[in-house]
């Protein structure tokens, strides 16, 4: 049986407060904690669910449904408690701001302006509100003035936090005609490892892997040195219009060519039975301990977590879910024989310890991304693996046209050359 979700999204904002509030937002996030603090509090008293949010809403000092959403978030983080674990019980002794949870159009809104920007209002405390413009990725604010516009969208609750001390806003929003199969419905994994020049993705299915394929991107690389070169330059002479001015186009080149990578990897997902896209979680791993340079290195460029974006997004609108998991060792394991180590990879080479595997190392990092996803999000096994499929590697030229393939390998399933693998620009 094939369930079906709706494609909901959650958009990342940074707020830009003109109302010159911010410590109102603040104090209504302190508030929203001791709203989840006293939920808690309640539900482990043993008190009956359904009369927790009247008896928290009487005393929060919110818009009465902003605080509905926080209980039931609180409430939400008890039933996962119930289900999953014995210990580890939510607390209700923390402090600190909790996310304000609000519904739209009630508890906060947000518009379009003459500008081309969108503004929002959120309605920190009864009567009082904070405004100003919201700034973000492309992509996000993209998504978001169409869902403003369109009937097939809707926006949903938001929640308002501060992140490293700046304020955001995290938008839900849902389109209502497409769905997506549900990421426990799948029969293929394919792992997809981001790195500056390159992607690098192995479809993994019960019976092994199924294909493998990297795409070089190094024009990419090329285009961000040789802009912060000239930008350098530029800088020191003060002319500060140019500098603008090429950070516009190395921006939009980037851009452009992101979005043709994402959608190249969805097409090339797309060919196999039931396909999930899993990508690395680089928030779970800011939170682990050390990950090292290679880690740092990819946190720190730009073009990552876009490319994340743009592909989960691409891949939504085929059907295709999306999941994540946490990237600790993806690159040191050795896809064969399990072993890990930091010394099995040496750039671009793996070659493992323990059972002498061989390998692209990239290529190995996305068998390891498949298999964390097979565990942790579907029924069926991971199968053994014993001898790889040939890396066959492609590149994006600056014309969007992709390379004859470098290496070839015999396809196992019919899969065509790369001149004609049907991506569309
Ligand atoms: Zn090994």
């Amino acid at each position: 049986m094939t369930t079906e979700q709706t494609l909901v999204k959650t958009l990342d904002f940074q707020l830009n407060i003109q109302s010159d509030n911010e410590g109102l937002l603040y104090a209504a996030t302190l508030e929203a904690r001791s709203v989840y603090n006293e939920t808690i509090r309640l539900a482990k008293e043993g008190v009956d669910w359904n009369a927790i949010p009247d008896r928290v809403a009487d005393d929060a000092n919110l818009v009465k449904n902003t605080t509905q959403r926080v209980v039931a978030k609180a409430l939400g983080a008890m039933e996962n408690y119930y289900e999953y674990d014995d210990f580890g019980q939510p607390s209700h002794t923390k402090d600190g701001e909790y996310p304000l949870r609000a519904n739209y159009e009630e508890g906060y809104s947000l518009s379009l302006t003459d500008d081309g920007d969108v503004a929002f209002r959120i309605s920190a405390k009864p009567y009082k509100h904070v405004t100003g413009v919201l700034e973000g990725s492309d992509a996000h604010l993209d998504i978001l003035k169409t869902a403003l516009t369109s009937d097939e969208w809707k926006v949903g609750t938001a929640e308002a936090l501060f992140h490293n001390d700046n304020p955001e806003l995290h938008v839900n929003v849902t389109n209502t005609e497409q769905t997506v199969r549900h990421k426990h419905d799948s029969r293929t994994v394919v792992g997809v490892d981001v790195n500056e020049d390159n992607v690098a993705l192995t479809a993994l299915s019960e019976d092994g892997v199924e294909d493998t394929l990297v795409i070089d991107f190094p024009e990419i690389k090329f285009k961000r040195h040789r802009y912060f070169t000239i930008r350098k330059r530029v800088q020191n002479a003060g002319k500060n219009s140019i500098h603008d001015t090429l950070e516009g186009r190395e921006e939009r080149f980037v851009r452009d060519r992101l979005h043709k990578v994402s959608r190249h990897i969805v097409e090339w997902s797309r060919q196999f039975e039931m396909p999930c896209v899993v990508f690395e979680d680089l928030k779970e791993m800011r939170d682990s301990i050390d990950y090292g340079t290679r880690m740092n290195r990819r946190l720190h460029h730009l073009p990552f977590r876009a490319l994340q974006f743009y592909t989960s997004y691409k891949a939504s609108f085929e059907g295709i879910p999306t999941a994540w998991i946490n990237p600790e060792y993806t690159s040191q394991r050795c896809p064969l024989c399990g072993h890990t180590e930091r010394a099995n990879r040496n750039k671009k080479r793996f070659n493992c310890r323990s059972c002498s595997h061989q390998d692209h190392s990239d290529r190995g990092a996305s068998i390891n991304i498949a298999v964390k996803g097979i565990k942790k999000h579907q029924d069926w096994n991971v199968p053994a693996l014993n001898n790889l499929p040939t890396v066959r590697k492609v590149r994006r030229q600056a014309s969007g046209a992709v390379d004859a393939p470098t290496v070839t390998h015999l396809t196992v399933r019919g899969y065509q050359a790369d001149g004609r693998v049907g991506v569309s620009d």
